[in-house]
């Protein structure tokens, strides 16, 4: 890219955070095969996003459940999804251990109730999708 103006350098999105990034000399070899900006996105916790405390978490699980009302239930995905501005394209995706942690504890002392297949589980135990809802429903 030698004598190519800066703003003419080729960029990406990066596939974690969302963010636009340019062409750097050190992906000389591999910029086709770059997808993400930076190493921390690359371990998946995006520079200068800020991880939602627990609180944040209950509420959003709280409200997706309270909106949804009765018998319906929610995917954990959709919290991860609400507790990051849309623009940060797949960074919701590194939130979900912590949605499903603090969401084990709600249901630990009841204030949610997770399914699997339409069956109450127990979110610790349960593998693969879970959902919840509201857990007098
Ligand atoms: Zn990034």
């Amino acid at each position: 890219m030698r004598g190519v103006k800066k703003e003419n350098l080729p960029s990406k999105t990066c596939r974690v955070c969302g963010r636009d990034f340019v062409w750097r000399k050190k992906w000389e070899r591999d910029w086709e095969q770059v997808q993400v900006c930076s190493d921390a996105c690359r371990r998946g916790s995006p520079r200068g996003a800020k991880a939602p405390g627990s609180g944040e978490i209950e509420a959003v699980l709280l409200r997706l459940a309270a909106e949804r009302g009765g018998s319906k239930t929610f995917c954990p995905s959709e919290a991860a999804r609400a507790l990051v501005s849309s623009s940060s394209g797949e960074a919701w995706r590194t939130l979900m251990p912590r949605v499903r942690e603090v969401g084990a504890g709600l249901v630990r002392r009841g204030a949610l109730r997770c399914t699997q297949g339409g069956n109450p589980v127990d979110p610790e135990q349960a593998v693969g999708p879970i959902r919840y809802q509201l857990p007098d429903a």
